[in-house]
């Protein structure tokens, strides 16, 4: 009976709610104690380029050593605005990361950091990524800015405007997740991005012949707007094959490398 009722419990909203509470009254000190880290995860060019660059990808390290992914905390963050302070954690151990490059005379690769869609609202958010960077002497063209395509179609007008001074600054945009949305092509006839990433959903079912000759024509149209196309979730030589059919040539995916620790990525980076 005992253990039956603590199973009910378990389940019960009490229990999310009471694990929220714990995430909240834990979260400031974990960011102060460095329980985040930062991993990285390459990105390659099949053109047998190699490693081209890396998306970071954030990790909560507890004391005992657990290791918690994302999506058990970043959807909390975004709720109560804790996701703009990880965030900018985030970027300020890239640029970091980036100085220690620069320093030891090695090129440095330019490094993907998200940007959850909360900051898009803070006036000044650009203008804290500005000072990070400066503060390291990074330059901007070295950090990747990823924002997922629905951010984008929430607010058009607005997000254009910050899609812009993003550009202005010389940081390069990505378009996470490209394709999720609905309006992904209107979207590119306005907005000034480097780079879409198709979202891994593209990869993990069987697309039929329309679907193919689909994603095929907005990678070349991308091509012929001059922005680049990354496709994510790669798994398989089976995938990379089909990248290699629709006209993809950037990838990031298992197949390549899984996120890990900073350490263990700078030692795969030949000079
Ligand atoms: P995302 O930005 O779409 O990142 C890609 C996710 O796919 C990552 O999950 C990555 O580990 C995973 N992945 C990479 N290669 C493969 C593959 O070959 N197959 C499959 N099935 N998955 C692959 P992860 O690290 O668990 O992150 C989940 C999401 O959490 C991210 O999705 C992103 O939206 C968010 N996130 C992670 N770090 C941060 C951060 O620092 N800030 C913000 N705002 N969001 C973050
Ligand atoms: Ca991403
Ligand atoms: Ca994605």
């Amino acid at each position: 009976i005992i253990r039956s009722t603590s199973v009910v419990f378990n389940d019960g909203p009490f229990d999310s709610s009471y694990r929220e509470n714990e995430i909240i009254n834990r979260m400031e000190y974990a960011l102060k104690h460095g329980e985040f880290k930062v991993y990285l995860q390459p990105k390659v060019g099949l053109d047998g380029l190699g490693i081209v660059g890396a998306e970071a990808l954030v990790r909560w390290q507890h004391e005992d050593g657990r290791i918690v992914p994302p999506r058990d905390f970043i959807p909390l963050f975004e709720k109560n605005g804790f996701i703009t302070e990880l965030d900018l954690y985030v970027f300020e151990r890239v640029c970091r990361l980036i100085k220690s490059w620069k320093d030891s005379g090695r090129t440095p690769y330019p490094i993907a950091v998200n940007i959850s869609r909360i900051h898009l609202t803070k006036p000044d958010f650009l203008e804290e990524l500005e000072q990070i960077a400066g503060k390291y002497g990074v330059e901007s063209r070295y950090l990747e800015l990823e924002i997922t395509e629905s951010a984008f179609l929430n607010n058009p007008g607005e997000i254009l405007e910050v899609a812009r001074r993003i550009k202005e600054r010389g940081f390069v945009l990505s378009m996470d997740d490209f394709g999720t949305g609905y309006s992904s092509l209107s979207l590119l006839k306005d907005l000034p991005v480097d780079i879409i990433k198709l979202d891994k959903e593209f990869f993990q079912k069987r697309l039929n012949d329309r679907e193919k000759i689909i994603i095929a024509n907005v990678i070349h149209l991308a091509h012929e707007l001059d922005i680049q196309v990354i496709s994510e979730g790669i798994e398989t030589a089976e995938h990379e094959a089909f990248l290699t059919e629709i006209g993809c040539n950037l990838a990031q995916g298992y197949r390549y490398g899984r996120p890990a620790p900073i350490g263990e990525f700078t030692d795969l980076m030949t000079d």
